[in-house]
């Protein structure tokens, strides 16, 4: 695995996400990356970040932040909702096979 981790906090600005419970997924999505960005750096990994502050960033933006920088993985991090009160857990989607998802599972 590469040493240089996009770590992209969804959403932003004016793209709330989901909200509910006073919540908006905007705020918990940029203060749980800023967190994880601190734990890789503590661990040997360089990081960048797509936003480090309440912005709106466009999806096409954000790939071209990624891959300018030439990331060895794209860390996307969402707090999805529903309706449903009795869902809970967590989900991770890759785009290609690899151990890195498997340990963020
Ligand atoms: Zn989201």
């Amino acid at each position: 695995m590469g040493r240089l981790i996009c770590v992209d906090a969804g959403h932003g600005g004016t793209a709330l996400g989901a909200c509910g419970n006073g919540l908006k997924e905007k705020d918990i999505t940029l203060k749980m990356a800023l967190k994880v960005g601190k734990l890789l750096n503590e661990c040997g990994f360089d990081v960048v970040y797509t936003r480090t502050k309440d912005i709106y960033v466009s999806l096409s933006e954000r790939c071209r932040i990624a891959n300018s920088r030439k990331c060895d993985a794209f860390v996307s991090i969402h707090d999805n909702s529903t309706a449903n009160i009795v869902a809970n857990g967590i989900e991770t989607l890759c785009y290609t096979k690899n151990n890195l998802a498997y340990y963020i599972q």
